[in-house]
């Protein structure tokens, strides 16, 4: 069980180099735990105008899906990607055996339209399954997440404006989970972005760039901010930061976000890095990252400014 996903902003990659990030960071989850495992990529972007997202998933070792992905029919490795998201999962089954089908992302249809990793466990999925077996989804795994990818693309299909940005649909998805999770979210509509969002499961967020990136102080504490917390796992030295600072945006740069369960997968990339917390939801667009925390009561005293960090 075991998230991780890379989004280069204007850092030309090459199909291999991504499939290489993405196997590499799950191999560094694999102490973990898990029985399959699987990415999810951009299609082919020179023959085919239309976006599409490739799936790939293999029962077994991470070794198995890396030999995998080097099979696929039409998949051009020297493709140039000059931003591109990528996600990678390794599973530990709870709901449904360990096969290609139930392993990750699973998709909202056929067209993989919104592709989703998760770890944890959805404890309504049954209640939600049925509401979207009501609403004409098919369903083809049996996992408990494969409510989420089609709940996003209900709300996606029935959203009551166009413009709709992709963190407002996650925030109405996990309003409606009960359970664990943590998620990452890819989506042909929102080519070049990335949505991540964790409740009682691990997320973090490392970010790199070849500019110097600047940091800021911001005048809420941001707890998330937390380089103690690497530094422990890791046992390497880091520069520290402030737990009040945080990384200021330079929107225009070229800039690379690591997603993962566990700071070990992140650390080769870089040493700066964002601990969510529950109900955190972590957007990308336009290579700028920004993190609110999702409302759940009146009381709720989260209602700090959004930050964009970088
Ligand atoms: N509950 C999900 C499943 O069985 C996720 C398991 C995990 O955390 O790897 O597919």
């Amino acid at each position: 069980c075991g998230i991780f996903a890379y989004l280069n902003y204007r850092v030309p990659r090459t199909r291999k180099e991504i499939f290489e990030t993405l196997i590499k960071g799950l191999q560094r989850l694999e102490y973990r735990g898990y029985d399959s495992a699987g990415v999810a990529i951009d299609g082919n972007n020179n023959e085919n105008k239309e976006r599409h997202i490739r799936l790939i998933k293999k029962r077994g070792k991470v070794k198995a899906l890396d030999e995998e992905l080097y099979k696929q029919e039409g998949m051009d490795l020297k493709a140039d990607f000059e931003t591109h998201f990528g996600i990678a999962h390794t599973r530990w089954a709870t709901h449904g055996m360990p096969n290609a089908v139930n392993s990750h992302p699973q998709r909202s249809d056929k067209s993989n339209e919104f592709v989703v990793i998760h770890n944890g466990i959805i404890t309504n999925y049954k209640d939600l399954r049925k509401f979207l077996e009501t609403k004409g989804y098919v369903f083809e795994s049996e996992t408990d997440t494969e409510t989420i990818p089609k709940l996003i693309k209900y709300m996606y299909d029935n959203r009551e404006s166009e413009d709709i940005s992709f963190s407002a649909l996650v925030e109405r998805v996990i309003q409606q989970l009960e359970g664990a999770f943590a998620l990452v979210f890819k989506s042909i509509h929102y080519p070049g972005e990335a949505v991540a969002t964790r409740r009682g499961s691990p997320l973090l967020i490392g970010v790199r760039s070849k500019y110097q990136l600047s940091t800021e102080q911001i005048p809420i504490l941001y707890r998330s901010c937390n380089i103690e917390n690497v530094k422990k796992i890791c046992k390497t030295r880091m520069k520290r930061l402030d737990s009040s600072t945080c990384l200021h945006a330079i929107g225009d740069k070229a800039v690379e976000f690591f997603f993962a369960s566990d700071a070990s997968a992140i650390i080769e990339h870089t040493n700066r890095v964002i601990f969510l917390e529950d109900d955190d939801i972590a957007a990308v667009a336009d290579g700028k990252l920004s993190i609110h925390r999702l409302k759940r009561s009146a009381s709720d005293d989260s209602s700090r400014a959004i930050q964009t960090l970088q």
